[in-house]
């Protein structure tokens, strides 16, 4: 037997190495172990085992380092990782394994506990000696340890004040036993108790999904991940807890993605209700030593089920039965560096290769998911109506057109029926949030008198605006026309080149509503989990009467007492450069939408658009996500745009934009003639931030329905391929964000 080992030099290279006889039996794909390398030694996993290498003479394994090993399952995943995202192996299968466990740094903590030792002795020793004042310490130990049985020598000494030197001293003569033990690090910290919850009686539409997990289950019904779509409220967290029971019930483990640890409080607190000791949460707040300890925990099946973000799909489960990732829709299971994975996708293929259920959950799927459940790769679930038998929340469009320009001291942010509709909230001492919807990156050119927006009239995208060049661009045809001075629509001056901020609105607010207690939330004031819980708390105890904030305050928060949702600029992320423009708005004004009116009386959702026409706006507004996919499919399938095809983007950066630019160009034509029938190839052109950190940024886009030729292609140039220097190459498949 030989193994075929990565070094953790990132190098896409596999070394053959012999594998000693006394660690034939322990050797296996996925261990980690200490090789010599060149003049030498490195550390490595094993890829795989073979029985023979075309190379003789091959150096031997040195030892296996560590506890640490990836299950094997995970290790083909890894490589199929490596293949898919057009990574090298090695970032692949670090991302395996949290830097905690792969560092070899951190150690499992140890405890010594104390006991009585030998008994009769002990008893000899207590007669003998009773009542001597030089021997009071150790009696005193002894009788501690009698009373109540075995105690951690740490609380002996520290927490009970015994001396150190008395303990060492029993200890030596055997009238004391020591024994250490490995012990978890402490990860309650900062924890509220959570009364424990008992599953509730299933609706009948969760009764529907729940049999048609019964029937995968039992393999009645054919197994393919689960689409679960279900408008907010609709009981989809109660529908995941039940499935994870059943999968528990057969000895299996689960692991549930979600898309921000911190962000979704409330659903992790359900799970801890219904689940207690067994659930281990990776949360961002964890130490290295926890980590460490979590992850040994999940892998010795001391913890069967598992919530987390994105990198919790790795947990190095035993027998795993399922998967959820609720909010499926959500752009943070796209990591944003190599390997550029999906979680998403990625669970789907875990799933598969370990033949556990998949449920992706959501109220407003992705358009990926829509079309797979379309062509019936996955099985599509949906509820309905609201678990609780609540009234949606009114909608109301507000054009804000119609409110002309801002006069003096008029804030331009609120409209006057949003101010009255706040007004009457607060007279009634029920609480409101305001919503910004700040755009993500582009700079684009807008008009807020008319709602005028440029774009490019061939590709159905905004223009990005560079101020670098005083131009608008098209970064998806390179279309290129100078930047007008004013509204090309109404002529009005003063079109901006940018959003609004929160903090703007903020202030604005405490001119407009005077007294009343405003908090703002985003990530400029939330810096840490903390602050996000603190500010939270305030807010559920009804210390806090208006909450402001972004794309923060959107996620699954329950707020019986907010009954007014305004959303300040409704069309703001729709001015992308982006064909998920529209999906992106339309998930975000539903996801918001669905904080109003959480308790008895029903809610509000105040929408304030320049764009009232807009048909996501309107759709959002109707919660017509039937509609909606209607619409924004037929847009997608004329441009052939994902899902209609598969979007691969390369990136090309460097401080030179001329090298950058002639590098880029000779790569995408090489590309354009390895690609073949079937695949369109857009660009170079500069990326919509063309410049950071003083490199110049530019991308290629490509698109088609059959891309393996490309990948492949793709992955060995920018793995291996030649370039200058100065330049830079990645490659994002299936790339999210557009930038
Ligand atoms: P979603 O995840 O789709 O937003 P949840 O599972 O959070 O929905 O359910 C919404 C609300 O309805 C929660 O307060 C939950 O306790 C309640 N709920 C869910 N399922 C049921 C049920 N079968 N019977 C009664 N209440 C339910
Ligand atoms: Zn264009």
């Amino acid at each position: 037997m030989i193994a075929r080992v990565i070094t953790d030099l990132a190098l896409d290279r596999i070394f053959d190495y012999g594998i000693p006889e006394e660690l034939e039996q322990e050797i296996r794909s996925g261990s980690r172990v200490t090789v010599p390398f060149g003049h030498g030694t490195r550390e490595g996993f094993v890829l795989e085992l073979a029985a023979t290498s075309p190379f003789d003479k091959l150096k031997q394994i040195l030892r296996l380092s560590g506890d640490a090993h990836i299950p094997e399952k995970l290790v083909d995943l890894g490589k199929w990782m490596a293949e898919y995202y057009c990574c090298s192996r090695e970032q692949a299968i670090r991302s395996l394994l949290p830097g905690a466990v792969r560092s070899g740094k951190v150690k499992p903590k140890l405890r010594k506990y104390c006991t009585i030792g030998d008994e009769k002795a002990v008893q000899d020793f207590l007669e003998a000696n009773a009542g001597k004042k030089s021997f009071a310490g150790r009696i005193e130990i002894l009788q501690t340890l009698l009373d109540a049985g075995e105690t951690a020598m740490d609380d002996l000494v520290h927490f009970f004040n015994f001396s150190a030197s008395s303990l060492a001293t029993l200890i030596k003569h055997g009238l004391v036993a020591v024994e250490e033990r490995e012990v978890r690090r402490n990860h309650a910290h900062g924890r509220r108790s959570v009364l424990p919850g008992a599953p509730l009686t299933p609706t009948p539409e969760q009764k529907n999904a729940l049999d048609t997990v019964d029937g995968m289950l039992a393999g009645s019904v054919e197994r393919k991940p689960i689409l679960l779509r279900g408008v907010t409220n609709s009981g989809k967290t109660e529908v995941y807890l039940q499935t994870i029971a059943k999968v528990l019930a057969r000895g299996k483990s689960a692991i549930v993605l979600v898309p921000e640890i911190s962000l979704t409080p409330q659903t992790v607190s359900r799970f801890r209700a219904r689940f207690g000791e067994g659930l281990s949460i990776l949360h961002s707040g964890l130490s290295d030593g926890e980590r460490f300890d979590e992850w040994f925990r999940i892998l010795r099946g001391e913890a069967k089920i598992v919530v987390g973000a994105r990198s919790a799909l790795f947990a190095p489960c035993r027998d795993l039965g399922l998967i959820v990732v609720d909010e499926e829709h959500e752009s943070s299971y796209k990591q944003s560096e190599a390997p550029r994975y999906s979680a998403r996708d990625v669970a789907v293929v875990r799933g598969k290769m370990e033949e556990a259920l998949v449920m992706l959950g959501s109220a407003t799927p992705s358009g990926e998911s829509i079309y797979n459940a379309r062509t019936g790769k996955y099985h599509l679930i949906e509820l309905k109506s609201q678990a609780k038998n609540q009234e949606p929340p009114l909608v109301r469009i507000i054009d804000q057109r119609a409110y002309g320009p801002p006069e003096p001291g008029r804030s331009t942010f609120f409209s006057p029926p949003l101010i009255a509709a706040v007004k009457e909230r607060l007279e009634r001492h029920e609480q409101v949030i305001l919503f910004l919807n700040r755009r993500g990156y582009a700079r684009v050119m807008l008009c807020d008198q008319c709602g005028f927006e440029a774009r490019c009239p061939d590709c159905s995208v905004s223009y990005t605006y560079s101020k670098l060049r005083q131009t608008l661009e098209c970064h998806f045809c390179g279309g290129t026309i100078a930047a007008p001075e004013i509204c090309p629509q109404c002529g009005d001056p003063k079109i901006r080149f940018s959003g609004v901020g929160t903090e703007k609105v903020e202030a604005a607010a405490h001119a407009v509503f005077g007294p009343a207690r405003i908090a703002r939330m985003d990530s400029d004031t939330m810096r840490s989990a903390e602050d996000y819980e603190d500010t939270l708390g305030k807010f559920k105890r009804g210390d806090i009467d208006i909450l402001i904030g972004t794309q923060m305050i959107a996620k699954g928060l329950h707020f019986p007492d907010v009954t007014l949702v305004g959303i300040i600029n409704a069309d703001a992320s729709l001015a992308m450069p982006d064909f998920r423009a529209e999906e992106r708005t339309f998930q975000l004004l539903t996801q918001v939408a669905g904080r109003a009116g959480r308790g008895s009386v029903r809610g509000e959702v105040l929408i304030q658009t320049s764009k009232p026409e807009n048909e996501t706006i309107l759709c959002a507004a109707e919660q017509d996500f039937e509609g909606f996919v209607e619409y924004d499919m037929e847009a997608r399938e004329v441009m052939k745009y994902p899902p209609f095809s598969h979007l691969i983007l390369v990136h090309f950066r460097g401080e030179d934009d001329t090298e950058v630019r002639v590098f880029a160009s000779g790569f995408t034509d090489d590309l354009q003639r390895v690609a073949g029938e079937g695949v369109r190839i857009q660009g170079p052109f500069p990326a919509p931030i063309d410049r950071i950190k003083g490199k110049y940024r530019f991308m290629t886009m490509i698109f088609g329905e059959k891309l393996g030729v490309v990948r492949r292609y793709l992955r060995h140039m920018v793995l291996h391929g030649g370039r200058p220097d100065g330049v830079e190459v990645y490659v994002d498949v299936d790339a999210q964000a557009l930038l």
